[in-house]
């Protein structure tokens, strides 16, 4: 899922200067788990919004903003409310931000209430961990499972770097080297042999933006 925050509300204010009537749309998928753009949260900014002098005209959480058959659907049910708006204001990521305006199909003033952090997965207790960059080419076959492009932060390939101590990071003392974790993950499945092939820089033009994938 991707993972978000939302901004401070004296920097959304300041966006929205100048501009009263305003409607919000939030996100039922990722926002709605991340806290940042689920019917809490668009509840919560609409009272701030309010008592900061602004007249929330409406809402809506279409359940993945990402998805445009399922944001035309919630924009065409607010079509008179959105028109009536002086601006939109947007509690999701920046997958949803764009796709709500390439939908819209309206000149109308969009502001982003959340800012986009990481692709991340969210453990038992409830935190949210980056595991994946999207690198287009994947190593977990020969990392027991353990990406070291994200989980190491200088993304080798090979490792560990002299850096580790006693199986912990030197960039950050408190997280352990991914390179120990996969070290360690390999022993326990008896592949330990994998180790030995040594990996070879990545094709880095599986990387070039903007990526696109038709099916
Ligand atoms: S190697 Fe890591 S970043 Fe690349 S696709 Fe696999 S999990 Fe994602
Ligand atoms: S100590 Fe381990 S995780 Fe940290 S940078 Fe070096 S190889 Fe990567």
């Amino acid at each position: 899922m991707i993972i978000t925050k939302q901004k401070e509300l004296k920097e959304i204010l300041r966006h929205l200067e100048g501009q009263s009537k305003v409607f919000l749309i939030g996100c039922g998928e990722c926002s709605t788990t991340c806290k940042t753009g689920g019917e809490s949260e668009i509840k919560a900014v609409k009272e701030a919004l309010e008592k900061a002098g602004k007249a929330v005209t409406g809402y809506c959480i279409p359940s993945a903003p990402c998805v445009s058959a399922q944001v035309k659907l919630a924009l065409a049910k607010n079509r008179k409310t959105i028109d009536a708006s002086d601006a939109i204001l947007i509690l999701a990521c920046g997958l949803g931000i764009q796709s709500i305006k390439d939908n819209l199909r309206r000149d109308k003033s969009i502001h982003i209430a959340c800012d986009t952090l990481f692709m991340g997965a969210v453990d038992a207790g409830g935190a949210f961990l980056e595991r994946c960059s999207a690198c287009g080419d994947c190593v977990l076959e020969l990392t027991g499972m353990i990406c070291p492009v994200t989980r190491c932060p200088k993304s080798l390939l090979n490792g560990p770097c002299g850096g580790q101590n006693k199986g912990k990071c030197e960039v950050d003392k408190n997280m352990d080297c991914a390179w120990i974790l996969i070290y360690n993950e390999l022993k326990k499945q008896g592949k330990l042999g994998l180790l030995r092939q040594i990996k070879t820089p990545k094709d880095h033009s599986k990387l070039s933006k903007p990526r696109q994938l038709e099916l």
